[in-house]
């Protein structure tokens, strides 16, 4: 919901597409979604409403389909608490693991922290943002 004036925000998710042509032969080619960012109070990566130092919630559909358009594969709770401290990670984990809801990426995979938003300039204020409209309540 902008305001009267400003445009529509959408945010480009990078992804690749694969065009098999008549001869059986396949080009991959680089393409993009343009999405709706999740609200300005939610967690950017995951569009659900946590602290920042809690794990991104793996079963939202935005994360799921941005993750997988950047990634190629479906985003795992190991992923969606890559960026925490040991000891979050841990509890999490071992709740999970209880429950037999413990997913992780495949064997010789390392998990993916914030699916490539986390190196470019976006994604400091992203997260200064998030942390600011949380911290506003
Ligand atoms: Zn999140």
């Amino acid at each position: 919901m902008g305001e009267k004036d400003e445009p529509t925000p959408v945010r480009h998710i990078a992804s690749v597409v694969t065009v098999v042509d008549a001869d059986g032969r396949e080009t991959h080619k680089p393409f993009s979604w343009d999405f709706l960012p999740p609200a300005k109070d939610a967690c950017q990566i995951c569009a659900h409403r946590h602290p920042p130092t809690e794990p991104h919630n793996a079963q939202t559909f935005y994360y799921q389909v941005a993750f997988h358009s950047q990634i190629g594969r479906a985003p795992t709770w190991a992923d969606a608490m890559a960026h925490c401290n040991d000891e979050t990670r841990e509890m999490w984990e071992k709740e999970l693991r209880s429950m037999g809801h413990w997913t992780e990426p495949p064997a010789g995979e390392r998990p993916v922290k914030h699916h490539g938003v986390e190196d470019v300039n976006t994604a400091k204020p992203i997260e200064d943002a998030f942390r600011n409209a949380i911290n506003d309540d």
